[in-house]
């Protein structure tokens, strides 16, 4: 699904090079290099503040921790993302209130959510998925209207924007109170182990954030909230440190591969394109396709010739065993459902080579075919 070591070679001398300086150094916590990426990395979004912490789904909750909620307090979010989103706010006792997505983009549907909203509705939870923004604007504007928190799930798309209706384009991250992103190898910014980030345009939650990071405290040994030990590791920072000036090549990589699977792929048969939403960059951190029938044996083709493929998501999260007690049931999120019976993700990562993805368009064509007069 990802080549990671096409990009390492490329960076592999400077890698080695901070590496060989970090072990001499031994400054293993919180080492210059920490600084350093988060400083590129802040710049890069265009946000005041980022507090840089050991994962994605630790941003999710240190972002969560600052927001200063109350047990019982509603987070709404999508059932159609990684887990990691209803996780933190079952771990800190919220209730995760579930709001349908929208067929084309696979985002949260913002024309939804203000049904969802009740006295205990503090947070909104937009997770761009797949690479591409939600519909901020309308989120936007639900959240002011109700005095919601907006923590944008950008673990998938960063480097991608959103233009709003004025003409104004920002980076997906930036937009709401707080954007939590993750640096996962597979992601689109990822390093070799784990890392997250969280960024901030207030200067209060970035207070409160960097505390909470660091066990609730500013000044050693004075603890002045609960807080949690989340760090991201100097070596990772030096990974990223020389990949962040390669994310928007890494990037605009990903869209020419996805334009070429588009071209192989359009007119076929039962399949669809992923969309683009007019108003986002599309950066492609998944390239899905939707079969209208035939998925599981388009995957079993591929399958069987060594090509991976991967259905994102195959359970919504208000169908999973542990969010039971949510009080969900099949039927809920009909358009979440029915999209995890139709996704399948293609390879994609920024050293395709056209020869592969031809092989990856015919045996993907041979399946659908297959599937096709099955059917008739
Ligand atoms: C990867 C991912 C996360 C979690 O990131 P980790 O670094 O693995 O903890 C959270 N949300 C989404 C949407 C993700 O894709």
């Amino acid at each position: 699904m990802v080549d990671l070591q096409g990009q390492f070679e490329e960076i592999k001398e400077e890698v080695l090079n901070s590496f060989e300086e970090i072990l001499d150094s031994t400054q293993f916590i919180n080492g210059p290099h920490v600084g350093r990426f988060s400083e590129d990395l802040k710049k890069y979004l265009g946000a005041k503040h980022l507090i840089p912490c050991a994962n994605g789904t630790d941003a999710l909750q240190i972002a969560l921790m600052a927001l200063d909620l109350k047990p019982g307090d509603e987070v709404i979010t999508t059932p159609f993302t990684f887990v990691s989103t209803a996780e933190v706010i079952a771990l800190l006792g919220l209730k995760p209130v579930f709001v349908d997505i929208q067929e084309d983009s696979f985002n949260i549907d913002p024309a939804l959510i203000e049904e969802k909203i009740t006295k205990r509705s503090k947070v909104i939870i937009p997770v761009h998925l797949f690479g591409q923004s939600a519909d901020m604007e309308a989120i936007m504007a639900i959240a002011e209207k109700y005095g919601l928190f907006v923590v944008e799930d950008n673990a998938q798309a960063i480097g991608s924007n959103y233009r709003f209706a004025d003409g104004r384009e920002i980076k997906t991250g930036n937009i709401g109170h707080i954007g939590t992103t993750s640096f996962f190898p597979s992601k689109n910014l990822g390093c070799y182990g784990d890392g997250g980030a969280v960024s901030t345009n207030s200067e209060e939650l970035a207070e409160r954030l960097m505390s909470i990071a660091n066990h609730g405290s500013t000044r050693r040994y004075y603890h002045d909230r609960v807080g949690v030990n989340s760090r991201l590791d100097t070596l990772q920072a030096a990974v990223l440190a020389a990949k962040l000036p390669r994310l928007d090549a890494y990037n605009q990589a990903r869209r020419e591969a996805a334009r070429r699977y588009d071209d192989l792929f359009d007119g076929m048969n039962g399949v669809l394109l992923p969309y683009r939403s007019p108003q986002s960059f599309h950066v492609f951190h998944q390239y899905t396709l939707k079969f209208s029938h035939g998925r599981d044996e388009v995957k079993a083709a591929l399958d069987a010739v060594g090509i991976p493929s991967g259905i994102y998501y195959p359970v919504p999260l208000h169908l999973q065993k542990a969010y039971q007690h949510c009080g969900y049931h099949a039927g809920d999120f009909p358009i979440s459902e029915r999209m995890s019976e139709m996704v399948l993700s293609l390879p994609m990562h920024t050293c395709l080579t056209e020869e592969q993805q031809n092989f990856i368009g015919e045996t993907v064509n041979e399946a659908v075919n297959k599937t096709v007069s099955n059917y008739h």
